[in-house]
């Protein structure tokens, strides 16, 4: 059953070392091609879920399967899923290109297949000729696509991101959010996006999921 989901999370806790259970019980089925949006006030536990669902976090009790593979036992690394975090966090002494690469590079692709993929990925997030350039000098929604890119190159099976566009100016944010869906849409990954903000949420997600002082409740 878990097989035809791309994600299953099933009664996951996640406590903490000093004792504080984040997440409660957590339950989440989401089909391949679904962008889900974790909605919830701050402290609710939606970081604590994805970091745990990359393996960043440790899961304490109940279960996480990628297409029907249980994943207590696979590390970061080898979970195949992507990450956008809130800033980006890209590496300030690489160019775009080489930004994007970086997964690439670290599965040892061969040299014109990197180039090549890079190219594929630099024309979906629209940013075609800024290859060579320096991440200092793009802008705070550039720099996000940078990062989505840079996600998806490796071809992960799920994309997560936390929060990508809280740290942007307000109508950026809007532009930006039809652009990441319309990205994420064509594709066609799985997504978990985290964010604070309902209307946010709403233009993401085909599905909204509340995330309430640890427990996940469907909208
Ligand atoms: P959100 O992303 O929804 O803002 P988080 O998942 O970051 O929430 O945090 C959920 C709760 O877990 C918060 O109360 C936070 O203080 C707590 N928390 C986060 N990290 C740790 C940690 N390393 N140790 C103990 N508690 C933590
Ligand atoms: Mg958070």
């Amino acid at each position: 059953m878990n097989e035809n989901y791309a994600l299953v999370v099933k009664e996951a806790d996640v406590t903490y070392a000093n004792g504080f259970t984040a997440v409660h019980g957590a339950c989440l089925q989401v089909p391949e091609g679904e962008i889900v949006a974790l909605l919830g006030a701050s402290g609710s536990g939606k970081s604590t879920l994805l970091r745990a669902i990359a393996g960043l976090e440790q899961v304490t009790a109940g279960n996480i399967y990628l297409y029907g593979k249980d994943l207590a036992q696979v590390p970061v690394h080898k979970r195949n899923i992507g990450m956008v975090f809130q800033d980006g966090q890209l590496f300030p002494h690489r160019n775009v290109a080489r930004n994007i690469s970086y997964g690439l590079e670290m599965h040892r692709m061969p040299r014109a297949q990197i180039k090549a993929r890079v190219a594929e990925l630099l024309q979906l997030v629209d940013l075609a000729d800024y290859g060579e350039r320096q991440i200092s000098t793009l802008s705070g929604g550039q720099k996000q696509r940078v990062a989505l890119a840079r996600s998806l190159a490796p071809s992960p099976q799920l994309l997560l991101l936390d929060e990508p566009l809280s740290a942007l100016d307000r109508n950026l944010r809007e532009t930006l959010a039809v652009q990441l869906r319309e990205i994420i849409k064509r594709t066609g990954i799985t997504a978990i996006f985290v964010t604070h903000d309902h209307d946010e949420a709403d233009v993401m997600a085909d599905r909204v999921i509340v995330m309430e002082k640890g427990y996940l409740r469907e909208n």
